[in-house]
């Protein structure tokens, strides 16, 4: 299945789409050197091993291999196939083109079968409460409301917000009639099955429903807000835990975020979703949430590949603080620049911006307290300095932050603050600190000694002799289409050892078959396997002598001809040995005739 698009309007494309630029757009990249750098979004890592070339407009993560240009990474980030990747890259520089006659057979298939139904289950689900909100008579106490609220008609629709009918099984019947299984349809939130009868109901019964988007914009979940509120339901009722929807890892609004993130070089962290819907009915565009659940280290993994300055909003009362101090450490822990905003008299945002203002709250979002003015501000809450007991606490917990933590100029600076505060003397204070700051770095050795053990960094992969010759001749293969025909007319028209590259090379022929030239971003992007890309972009980035490019091509399949060799011997010797034992003595002697004449050929080469 070959997509449709022009050649040169894919060529045009993807010259015109700056790999630097586009990668921007969803991870903070430094320059060092003449490479970009920063952590990888393909896998879990602290350290940047993921580089960006502008020259040759190629990415390479050396912590798990992921390569590729930019296509293939808008392919790989956003899950989509070709077409979709170059029709995404071309919107971005005003080319439109429409693909929705596309085969989607060349889809990459990184959502499994149910977690696909599961997704298109929630659009159409998503789409059929939009309808019922905005198009029909009984959504209309929804939809005044949402108005009295404070919504315009445009906000609910940017964010497809929706009304579940008071019906026990609208739904329910819904999906069955459009053929999805009602098992998946539990599994994934949206019905329950009745225990009695084995029949199915709605999960959300006459509630405002507001999708939850995954990262890459598909609805995974809702959280569904009563009309009229009772004492025996919750206000909100979100999805349960299911495989689209995982609580320890959405960030609520990311999708529409990230652009503003990136652009802005700061992401606000809320603690509910309508929080967002508030911040971005104020003009705060680079908003997100977690989804019911308190910080986690994945939610910082996503944020991290976008951004090192976060700003954290939770609501003023009680939970709100310490939710917040929670947070701003795990953030400050992962090396992350945090600030935090401290509403005033116990509001949410939501309430804030009520009460106060739109205007109010952007200059609130505008001027966050430093980390540590936070952690001073926490420290001081509830405490009495008319109390000696409360004086000593105080500085104690002040000082337990400003180990291990701040530069000597900031510990002076702190310092300075907390004696004025206190009354207690400079001196005294430092004494304190240097006795914290001794047992500080004595636990903080231990701990790294014990940390390098147990997670040291990704070694790349060590490959063996037979390994780096496939990859150096594989490499010849894509920048020489002759070295492949040279090698379909030898005797040895299959030279590859290992599965992977085998079907690299079959995949190359093809390839060669069809475009009659070597172009090995165009291959790349020919190749629907994540890992066939890998091995491919790995060997064209290996370095290569294309003055010595006929002894490392003879060297390299000389070298895989020994291994094939070996691996022959191996099996010749297993079934001389089986023959023995069963007796057929002139079998084995064959064998062993069979087994020598190879060795010979061996020690030739
Ligand atoms: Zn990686």
């Amino acid at each position: 299945m070959v997509n449709k698009i022009p050649e040169e309007l894919i060529e045009k494309i993807r010259t015109e789409s700056d790999i630097v630029d586009v990668i921007s757009e969803y991870i903070q990249l430094t320059k060092r050197g003449r490479n970009w750098f920063g952590l990888c979004p393909f896998h879990n890592e602290n350290t940047p091993s993921f580089s960006v070339s502008e020259d040759k407009q190629i990415f390479h993560c050396f912590g798990c291999g992921a390569g590729g240009n930019v296509i293939t990474f808008v392919m790989d980030i956003e899950n989509v196939s070709f077409p979709e990747a170059v029709s995404k890259l071309g919107e971005r520089i005003g080319i439109h083109i429409d693909i929705q006659n596309q085969s989607m057979d060349n889809r990459i298939h990184r959502y499994s079968k149910k977690e696909e139904n599961m997704l298109n289950a929630h659009q159409f689900v998503a789409e059929y409460y939009h309808h019922l909100l905005l198009n029909t008579e009984d959504g209309e106490k929804a939809l005044n409301y949402l108005f009295k609220r404070g919504f315009t008609r445009e906000d609910i629709e940017s964010n497809g917000i929706g009304y579940a009918l008071p019906n026990w099984d609208s739904v329910a019947v819904l999906l069955q009639r459009k053929g999805f299984s009602p098992d998946e349809m539990v599994e994934s939130g949206l019905i329950i099955q009745r225990e009695n009868d084995h029949t199915y109901f709605d999960r959300f019964r006459d509630r405002i429903m507001f999708p939850i988007r995954n990262e890459f914009g598909k609805v995974i979940g809702f959280s569904g807000r009563i009309l009229e509120p009772k004492e025996s339901e919750a206000k909100y009722l979100n999805s349960p835990e299911s495989p689209i929807f995982r609580k320890s890892e959405v960030l609520f609004n990311l999708d529409k975020a990230r652009a503003s993130i990136r652009k802005k070089r700061q992401a606000i962290l809320m603690e509910g979703f309508m929080d967002v819907l508030a911040a971005n009915k104020a003009g705060i565009d680079n908003a997100v949430a977690t989804m019911g659940t308190s910080l986690t280290k994945e939610h910082i993994t996503r944020l991290k590949r976008l951004v090192r300055n976060v700003v954290i909003c939770y609501d003023g009362d009680h939970a709100g603080w310490e939710a917040a101090k929670r947070a701003s450490e795990l953030l400050y822990n992962e090396q992350m620049e945090v600030e935090v905003v401290v509403l005033p008299d116990k509001l949410d945002p939501d309430e804030y911006i009520r009460k106060f203002g739109p205007e109010s709250f952007v200059q609130m979002i505008e001027r966050p307290h430093a980390y540590m003015s936070f952690m001073m501000m926490y420290a001081r809450r509830n405490k009495n300095f008319q109390f000696e007991n409360d004086v000593l606490q105080y500085i104690q917990e002040v000082l337990e932050q400003l180990v291990g933590r701040t530069s000597p100029v900031e510990r002076d600076l702190y310092i300075k603050e907390l004696a004025k505060e206190t009354k207690v003397s400079e001196e005294a204070i430092y004494a304190q600190f240097r006795k914290l700051d001794a047992d500080f770095a004595k636990n903080y050795k231990r701990a790294e000694q014990k940390n390098t053990i147990i997670n040291g960094p990704i070694q790349p992969k060590n490959l063996n002799a037979t390994e780096r010759a496939e990859r150096l001749l594989l490499s010849h293969m894509l920048f020489d289409m002759e070295v492949v025909n040279n090698i379909l007319r030898s005797e040895e028209p299959q030279p590859f050892v290992h599965d992977e590259y085998i079907a690299a090379f079959v995949r190359l022929i093809g390839f060669y078959e069809e475009y009659g030239t070597s172009d090995y971003q165009r291959f790349l992007e020919m190749l629907d396997d994540p890992e066939l890309r890998r091995i491919v972009m790995e060997a064209a980035l290996i370095e290569r002598d294309p003055e010595f490019k006929e002894a490392e091509i003879q060297d390299s399949l000389k070298q895989l001809k020994k291994h094939r060799l070996k691996l022959e011997i191996e099996k010749l010797m297993h079934d001389s040995q089986e023959a023995e034992r069963m007796h057929e003595h002139k079998k084995a002697l064959e064998l062993l005739q069979r087994i020598i004449e190879l060795k010979r050929t061996l020690s030739a080469i």
